[in-house]
């Protein structure tokens, strides 16, 4: 029987299956809801604001001041690289 992926994000901590949605977020263990602000390509971790990604990025990182998410230009949790997002490759 073929896994199809859930109908709705799975937020209890998991190994990623071919259930999983779209988005599986390699830091957390969980399934990261859609659309977010953006999604790392690295880790699947979801922004789902923008301001979701400055806070994580002031708590995480000793980078120096940045006032505008659009400047964080890599994922804080994984140091992947988050622009371009060329949509969901696997
Ligand atoms: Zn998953
Ligand atoms: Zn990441
Ligand atoms: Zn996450």
């Amino acid at each position: 029987m073929a896994a199809t992926p859930s109908p709705v994000p799975n937020r209890v901590p998991h190994l990623p299956t071919a259930g999983c949605r779209p988005w599986h977020c390699l830091v957390h263990g969980v399934d990261e809801p859609e659309p977010a602000y953006v999604i790392c390509p690295g880790c699947g971790h979801a922004y789902v604001l923008a301001s979701d990604l400055l806070d994580a990025y002031r708590e995480i990182t000793d980078d120096g001041p940045l006032s505008r998410p659009a400047d964080i230009l890599s994922c804080p949790l994984c140091r992947h690289g988050l622009y371009p997002v060329t949509g969901i490759d696997r």
